[in-house]
């Protein structure tokens, strides 16, 4: 038995515990065990369900004992971000607001989860409802960065990115509805991917903006990352807006995913002749630290047969008003629902008037979450509509376009994940307009619905590198043969000593 389970991938732990290798309850005692020691110092989880992962694992070597079947992510330990619901768990939001709701009922992607014999060991940190990008805007204070302590660990998803880095879970489910996956798996040097809008669904998620975001995995690996995709994408007829997952690649199926025709994603397919479109409006914007590392990603690339090319996105000098226009109107109507009535906490409305009553209530939202519900009022409000609202709608529509039209001649399309490396917890926390610059990557595939992923390249300063890949509507394989390519070709550092 190797001796430090829980630094293993998932498919290798589920593979182990097929094989009687371990068993279920030898791992996730160790992962129970890891969460202690180091979740003092990082902060990812909120929650640790340590009696349901135990009967988890108990009842999976159970079934292997006596010769049953287990499902295909059969023990391998989970962690759920705080803004999805699991049945009987509390789920906080990371805000006072929530701070005792526990919902009655699983969420699709965790029942699918749970279904598949993955064990949830609990409840990972975010930003306030995952609105932010360093998971500082947390009740729960901030996500500590596994590469050193005292940076961020970005967000709003950082407890997802920061568990599956320091090994305090095997792969993790986060939210992206501007970056909220891929910014903190770039800081934290793990595989993370937004998936085409309507290809997971958002039953369960507790929504900041429903046009925008998605759930999505975080893992070691690519293979990692396609396991968990496997289980949690499909229909589901509690979300109108899920569709049919197409695993074969759209653009040019003979270049990249050869007529492999299987309902499942797959990784490792190791493809050439693909054509890379570097984005130089990503590029150009972003620290040299950062844009060292991507063009270094690009000669080897370009060192295996692909064709790399720069082009131009001129539509992204509207992308970050836009979001922040579409983003915070959805959210100001969504935290409306938050009157302490249907959902809440302890505090007794006697002897106060409705007014006092529901404002004292919602003092309870963070400053962020207040910005948002201000200015998201604001940019909906009747005078004001048609300047904010529809222009942003209508921006968000140019960017459409013409990303749809840089895929008639690109697979995919790259640049960094983020523009900066990640910086000390405090620095921007004062600053939003700073904070909201630094999605400006990011932002562009949930305006346009299409898949990204954000994959560790390498190191600068002593800090992770993520390098993001963009495909085409509904082009997650795409996405998985070009990054399980570049995977096979660089080996980057995963697991912090910590
Ligand atoms: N940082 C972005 C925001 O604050 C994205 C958040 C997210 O993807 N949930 O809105």
């Amino acid at each position: 038995m190797p001796n430090h389970l829980y630094h293993l991938t998932a498919n290798q732990v589920t593979c182990g515990i097929r094989n009687g290798e371990f068993s279920a309850q030898e791992y996730i005692f160790q992962i129970l065990e890891r969460i202690e020691k180091v979740d003092n110092k990082i902060n990812a989880f909120i929650l640790v369900d340590k009696q349901g992962a135990i009967e988890k694992a108990r009842s999976i070597d159970k079934r292997l004992r006596d010769g049953g079947a287990v499902g295909e992510l059969a023990g391998i330990a989970v962690g759920i971000k705080d803004n999805i619901c699991i049945k009987d768990l509390k789920t906080t939001c990371a805000s006072n607001i929530l701070e005792s709701y526990i919902p009655p009922y699983d969420a699709d992607v965790i029942r699918r989860l749970k279904e598949n014999d993955a064990i949830v060991v609990g409840k990972l940190n975010l930003d306030e409802f995952a609105m932010g990008s360093t998971t500082e805007f947390s009740r729960y204070g901030p996500t500590r960065n596994p590469w050193n302590l005292d940076y961020v660990a970005g967000g709003s998803s950082g407890g997802s990115a920061a568990s599956v880095a320091a090994s305090e879970c095997a792969v993790s489910l986060g939210s992206d509805t501007g970056g909220s996956i891929r910014c903190p798996s770039s800081f934290c040097s793990v595989v993370g991917l937004k998936p085409t809008y309507g290809c997971v669904s958002r039953s369960g998620l507790i929504s900041y903006s429903n046009s925008l975001e998605q759930i999505g995995p975080l893992g070691k690996t690519v293979l990692d990352v396609v396991m968990v995709m496997n289980a949690i994408a499909g229909i589901d007829e509690n979300d109108q807006t899920t569709k049919p997952i197409r695993p074969i690649a759209t653009r040019t199926s003979e270049d990249i995913s050869t007529s492999n025709i299987s309902s499942k994603y797959t990784a490792g397919q190791n493809k050439r002749n693909i054509t890379i479109g570097l984005v130089k409006e990503l590029i150009q914007g972003a620290d040299p630290a950062v844009s060292k590392c991507i063009y270094t990603a690009v000669d080897l690339f370009e060192g295996l047969d692909c064709k790399c090319e720069e082009t131009s996105m001129k539509s992204i000098q509207y992308a970050l008003a836009s979001y922040y226009t579409i983003a915070t109107a959805e959210a100001s109507s969504n935290l409306a629902r938050y009157d302490n009535i249907r959902y809440g906490f302890d505090y007794d409305p006697e002897g106060y008037e409705w007014n006092t009553y529901f404002s004292n209530v919602r003092n309870n939202f963070g400053d962020e979450a207040k910005r948002r519900i201000i200015i998201g009022s604001y940019v909906l409000s009747a005078g004001y509509y048609g300047k904010y609202y529809l222009k942003a709608q209508k921006a968000r529509e140019r960017i459409r376009q013409e990303i749809k039209s840089l895929f008639e001649r690109f697979d995919v399309l790259i640049g960094p994940t983020m523009p900066i490396l990640p910086f000390k917890i405090g620095e921007k926390i004062d600053d939003p307009l700073k904070m909201y610059q630094i999605d400006i990557d990011t932002v562009i595939a949930n305006l346009a619905g299409i898949p990204a992923i954000s994959i560790p390249i390498g190191f600068s300063n002593s800090f992770p590198v993520g390098l993001q890949i963009m495909a085409d509507y509904m082009g997650e394989q795409t996405l998985f043969d070009v990054a399980s390519f570049f995977e096979k070709i660089v080996d980057v550092r995963r697991s912090p000593e910590i």
